[in-house]
């Protein structure tokens, strides 16, 4: 495509649509930039894309700014639906998303990773095998590089791993990536899709370009799944039973379902020859991710572990199977409209209490009271006292929400930063107290 003078428009000034608007005018094109939000950190973004002759309008979608636009590039925070019944986007104008518009501009085979949960993990970890076997990767996407700040390094490289959001395959036209990763669908997301077959349909678009010398890499779990049948690549399955690097491995990472992400990466690995050796010491070496099950202390016979990046109550259904001990679970953040319930039997088997915070604290009380008792708190901090008084030796106080962050939080990795200075804090004051 030649953006050359063509007038584009991007929505959304977080690091893709920063990343989209430099490309776009380093590829020529008259760009503009809406953002709907207004900060410093935003503010200053913008004066770095003036300098690159991009206009920026900050807090807020003008008419008279968006007009007049031949293509809109938009962020995957960005609900283009309102966005075109406020006839902010115009009928007609074509609109792509941010890992489109870097997708034509890539010449390389990508493995594109997407799933409810465990796509950045698994993301990473494909990224270290294939680099432990002595290939230049780059890994990108979703986890915090968008592709389009990538595409003008890629010359000499052998190839992407891009890990995919719904949000981003929502957008796609030609995204064709050589391998495809389907780790899982799990509820989520009902504030921007709807229902869930929406939601798995947006999932299954990554497979929607691929042809027959492709690779479609998927979950045991979806054998005879219906929506397989149109995929035109060759489709392999992966589960943490039938791998064998994962069956005879002692693995670093707690959890079972991260067997499942290191047979997916390992099946992946077996299509580009990768020996099973280097996919098992890779493994091994592999530490798990901050705030995804993270052990943060422990103090007085009491585990803190920090899992914020559960967002949605498969992930801390998940955490909660991989704990051995009784559980003081902190739970809470922003509603996303989910069942909570579907947490019940496993809460009322493994939860002694949840402490909850945040804009979803009535809608998860109202769900699981009947299967724990549930205390009220009014920050993540509180929470951390209230989970330490409520837990006994040989206990574990998690960190598990079930919610999006941004009630409170700018994102989860800030949320789980107060939480752990909240634990280490707890800590130091317990230790100066009398026995
Ligand atoms: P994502 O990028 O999809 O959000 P992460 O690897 O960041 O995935 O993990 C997000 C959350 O999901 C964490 O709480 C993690 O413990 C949990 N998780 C990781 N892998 C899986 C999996 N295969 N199935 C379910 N939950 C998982």
């Amino acid at each position: 495509m030649d953006f050359n003078g063509k007038k584009v428009l991007v929505v959304g000034l977080g690091l893709s649509g920063c990343s989209s608007a430099k490309l776009l005018a380093e590829k020529g094109a008259l760009v503009k930039v809406s953002e709907s939000e207004k900060s410093s950190e935003l503010s200053e973004r913008a004066d770095e894309l003036i300098g690159h002759e991009v206009q920026v309008e900050l807090g807020g979608h003008t008419e008279e700014f968006c007009l007049e636009a031949d293509l809109v590039v938009t962020s995957p925070g960005v609900d283009i639906a309102a966005l075109k019944s406020s006839g902010i986007i115009k009928k007609g104008v074509p609109v792509i998303g941010e890992l489109e518009l870097g997708y034509l501009f890539c010449s390389l085979p990508i493995i594109a990773v997407t799933g409810t949960n465990g796509k950045s993990t698994t993301t990473e970890l494909i990224g270290k095998i294939f680099s432990s076997s002595g290939r230049d990767v780059v890994v990108c996407g979703n986890i915090g590089n968008p592709l389009t700040g990538e595409v003008g390094k890629i010359n000499g490289k052998d190839l992407l791993v891009v890990e995919v959001s719904s949000f981003q395959l929502e957008t796609i036209e030609k995204f064709r990536p050589h391998v495809a990763v389907l780790l899982n669908v799990a509820e989520d997301h009902y504030e921007r899709h709807g229902t869930f077959s929406k939601y798995k349909e947006e999932k299954f678009r990554i497979f929607s370009n691929q042809l027959e010398e492709d690779w479609a890499v998927v979950h045991e779990s979806f054998r005879g799944d219906p929506m397989l049948s149109g995929v035109s690549s060759r489709i392999l399955y992966f589960g943490k039973e039938t791998d064998a690097v994962v069956t005879e491995l002692e693995s670093p990472i707690k959890g079972s379902h991260n067997l499942e992400n290191i047979a997916c990466a390992s099946v992946v690995s077996g299509i580009y020859d990768i020996p099973p050796e280097v996919v098992r010491e890779t493994v091994l070496s592999f530490k798990a991710l901050a705030h995804r099950f993270e052990l943060v202390a422990s103090f007085k016979g009491i585990e803190f572990i920090d899992d914020s990046k559960a967002t949605n109550v498969d992930a801390t259904c998940r955490a909660l199977e991989s704990v051995e001990k009784k559980v003081v679970l902190i739970a809470g953040g922003k509603d996303k409209g989910g069942d909570y319930s579907p947490a019940g039997p496993l809460v009322a088997d493994k939860v002694k209490s949840i402490v909850v915070i945040g804009e979803a604290r009535e809608r998860i009380e109202k769900a699981l009271s009947s299967f724990t008792s549930v205390i009220r708190a009014l920050d993540l901090p509180q929470a951390v006292k209230l989970a330490y008084s409520e837990a006994e030796e040989g206990e574990a106080v998690l960190l598990s929400p079930m919610c999006s962050s941004f009630d409170m939080f700018l994102s989860y990795k800030e949320r789980g930063e107060v939480y752990q200075k909240a634990v280490q804090d707890l800590i130091e004051e317990e230790k100066v107290l009398p026995a």
